[in-house]
């Protein structure tokens, strides 16, 4: 029978701070991959900690082999500072990191900045011994859920395609392997198979999101054959974005741009309304529509940074400015 426990990697910070990472340990009692499915490495993206409590509750049920690994809440501190880094403050962008962008950092250092200390933890108690890594992210709202895989892992291009998700971005070898790296390429450089899925939303935690992301996650384990059942909804169209044209689609006028109700990743017809906008200078409708059909791959008047700041989530639309990309063609598996 599968037995989980609640464990803890204990990550010490300079300051002699203890802090305790909580962690799922599902065993099933037999030899099998290790898979270790991690999220929130960035503060405010979080829905895959639910994705992933899902998936915990029916691999306690029904793990047929090996090990599971579940960390739900990665960079600790920054999730209880409610932001991507723990060095993040007001509106201060995702780059501007001083170091401590969690996903650079793999796979830690004891030495290290007080995050560096939180990944060599985590990195100590389940990913050195993992086999396989399923790295939960969140893009912002506008942009679709994709998954992030690198070419020259064919594990990885296997979990992508099993995934289901939608939008495949596909990332050829870096030209040196190095580390610090992200988690991913950590794997993927040791010959271990990775992949990042963008469970698109910040800062909340969406039904829609979760589905998605617990979907993936029991694909990947069912075809691990960690889990009986078989794979679900392959026949879902995948798009791959290196063989797909994104069409952007920019406001013929300033004023606000007001969506017509779509969601990222729904297929549009050419000529279907993506919605209008309402002009500040004479209070015109204008209308806005799908230049081709396609995918769309984002959706919505935003702008740079707008996954820490919220005017640029302002749907006050500047001449030109993108409100939305339908990906045209780039199909891949499906039926
Ligand atoms: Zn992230």
């Amino acid at each position: 029978m599968p037995e989980v426990q609640v464990k803890h990697a204990l990550a010490v910070l300079t300051d002699g701070t203890e802090i305790p990472i909580p962690y799922w340990h599902v065993t099933s009692g037999s030899e099998g991959p290790i898979f270790l499915i991690t999220c929130a490495q960035h503060g405010n993206e979080v829905n895959g900690a639910e994705a992933m409590r899902r998936f915990i509750r029916v691999a306690e049920a029904n793990l047929l082999r090996g090990q599971v690994y579940g960390v739900p809440m990665a960079n600790l501190p920054a999730v209880r500072k409610r932001r991507p880094h723990i060095s993040s403050g007001p509106e201060k962008p995702y780059g501007d990191d001083e170091g401590h962008n969690m996903n650079r950092t793999w796979p830690g250092d004891p030495e290290g900045n007080d995050t560096e200390r939180l990944s060599y933890a985590i990195h100590e108690a389940c990913a050195k011994e993992a086999t396989h890594c399923l790295d939960f992210h969140s893009w912002s709202r506008f942009s679709a859920t994709g998954c992030i895989f690198r070419t020259d892992s064919e594990g990885s291009v296997e979990m992508a395609r099993v995934s289901a998700i939608r939008f495949l971005h596909p990332r050829p070898a870096p030209e040196r392997m190095s580390t610090p790296c992200t988690l991913g390429a950590l794997f993927n450089n040791s010959g271990r198979a990775a992949v990042t899925i963008e469970l698109a939303t910040q800062y909340t935690i969406v039904e829609r999101e979760v589905r998605r992301g617990l979907h993936a996650a029991l694909n990947i384990a069912r075809w691990l054959q960690m889990l009986p059942g078989e794979l679900e909804d392959l026949d879902e169209p995948q798009i791959d974005l290196e063989k797909a044209k994104v069409v952007t689609v920019t406001a013929p006028r300033a004023g606000l741009f007001v969506e017509a109700g779509w969601a990222t990743g729904d297929f549009v017809e050419a000529g279907s309304r993506l919605g209008h906008i309402l002009s500040d200078e004479n209070l015109e409708t204008v209308e806005v529509l799908a230049p081709v059909s396609g995918y769309l791959q984002t959706y919505g008047a935003h702008r740079a940074d707008c996954d820490v700041a919220l005017p640029a989530q302002h749907p006050y639309t500047s001449v030109g400015e993108t409100v939305a990309a339908v990906a045209e063609g780039g199909m891949v598996g499906g039926q």
